[in-house]
This record gives structure tokens, sequence and C-alpha cells, in this order.
């Protein structure tokens, strides 16, 4: 971190629309994240609950909703002070509230992700990303679901190869990336997971509740998976802010 703050993207002197540089995904970047997320697991709570209707049990809305809840309310509470213990807290919480196979899985998503960034104030796209993949392998790890299992996996591993790609072509990362190099690396990664969610469509479920269901559970969208595109859309509105 070679940079001055005063001179560049502090985030209390320059956090307006026009500026160049920044936003820095600093914790309170993250905190907007999560608030962000909650409030989409909120508002599109129905058709998460609808989709797991379909080949679920109905309880993947309200479970997320319950757990993004309970974690608005932890933040609240403990304020954490970088980055990484946010999401870790964030894990946490999700683990301890969810129950199914969503809060573990999730938990351990956002835990993982937590412990990769380590005490980082400021994180990079590079850090980014590998925290990212961090959380996957935990996903894979504890759900042993493969890419097509139609699960949450099938927008999480696209959003985390996209992220990838992005971070390769920027060349050398730094602590405050340019705005628009941010935003658009986080938008290729939100677009990449809405797409692998929508390509659980025509697949047979092989893993969690919907896999019971065979051949029947082909012809409808995962929960998990839909609500994966949500939470990385929230990232993406966050970082074009
Ligand atoms: P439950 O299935 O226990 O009711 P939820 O309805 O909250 O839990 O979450 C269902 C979602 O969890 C699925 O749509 C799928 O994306 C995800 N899921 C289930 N099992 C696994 C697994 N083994 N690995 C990854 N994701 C899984
Ligand atoms: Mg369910």
């Amino acid at each position: 971190m070679a940079g001055d703050p005063g001179t560049n993207s502090g985030p209390e002197a320059d956090t307006g629309p026009e500026a160049g540089v920044g936003p820095a995904m600093d914790v309170a970047f993250f905190a907007s994240w999560i608030e962000e997320a909650a409030r989409a697991v909120s508002t599109d709570r129905e058709r998460l609950t609808a989709l797991d209707a379909a080949i679920g049990d109905a309880d993947h809305g309200s479970n997320l909703d319950r757990g993004f809840t309970a974690v608005a309310h932890a933040l609240g509470t403990a304020d954490p002070a970088t980055p990484g213990a946010l999401l870790t807290l964030v894990g946490t919480t999700l683990i301890r509230k969810v129950g199914g196979a969503s809060g573990p899985l999730y938990g351990t998503f956002f835990r993982e992700a937590g412990r990769a960034l380590g005490d980082d104030a400021q994180v990079s796209l590079a850090r980014l990303h590998a925290a990212l993949e961090a959380g996957l392998a935990g996903v894979r790890a504890l759900g042993s679901a493969a890419e097509g299992d139609k699960t949450m996996v099938d927008a999480l591993a696209p959003a985390v190869r996209a992220l990838e790609e992005a971070v390769r072509d920027d060349g050398e990362p730094s602590d405050r990336a340019d705005r628009a190099k941010v935003a658009g690396a986080i938008g290729a990664a939100a677009s990449a997971a809405r797409a692998g969610a929508g390509a659980t469509i025509p697949l047979q479920a092989h893993k969690g509740r919907a896999s019971y269901l065979g051949p029947r559970s082909v012809g409808h969208e995962d929960p998990g998976a839909a609500s994966t595109a949500l939470i990385l859309a929230a990232l993406h509105a966050v970082a074009t802010r």
C-alpha cells in the first residue's frame, strides 16, 4: 500500500459517482454488499421459495431471509473491523440461523472467504477472487457437488472463473483498483452466476433434496443457484455505486 490515502480515494473523501478511483473494497464496502444481499433476498423471497417448491420443500426463500435478517442484526451489533472479520461473522451467523442444506453451505462459503482475507483492510480484485475461490472450495468440500449437479455450485463456479479471468487480464493488482475495472470484473462474475443459474433449468439434480425427484427435477431453475446469482448481483450493485 504505497499510496497516500489523503490524496487518492479515501472512503470519506471520495465517494461520489464521478470519482475515477475506488471504491476501496474496505469493510464498509463489504458491509454494503451484505446489506444489499439481505435486501435482495428479502425482495425475492417468494420467488426463491417458489423455485424450491418446484423441486424441494419450499423453504429456500424463507431460510435465506431469516438468515440474512440475523446477519444484518449481528453486523449492527458487532461492527467488525475488517472485511475478513465481517465475512466470517456472516458465515457463522448463517450456520447458526439457517437450517437445511443452504445454511451450512452458504455459512461455509462466507466463513472460508472471510478467512482467506485475513486481516486485510483493503481488498484488491485479486484478493477478492482468492476469497471467493476459497469460499467455493469450502462449499465443494462440504457438499461434494460438482458443476452440473444442479446446485449453487453451478452459479458460483462460473462466477469465480469470470473473476479469475478479469484479474488475469488486469495485470498487476493494486489495493485501489480503478472503479470501472472493479465494477467490470464483478459485473462479469455476476453475469456468469446468472447464466449459470439459468443453465441449471435443463439439468437433473444429483445433490440435495431435488435429487430425490430424479428426472422430474429437470425443467426448473435450482433455487440455490438462483440465490447465488442474487448475492453476486448485490455485490455488483454495490461496486457500481
Ligand atoms: P434444503 O434443501 O435443506 O431445504 P434450502 O432449500 O435452503 O435447503 O437450499 C436448497 C439449495 O441448496 C439447493 O437449491 C442447492 O442449490 C443447494 N444444495 C443442496 N445440496 C447441495 C450440495 N450438496 N452442494 C451444494 N449445494 C447444495
Ligand atoms: Mg428447501
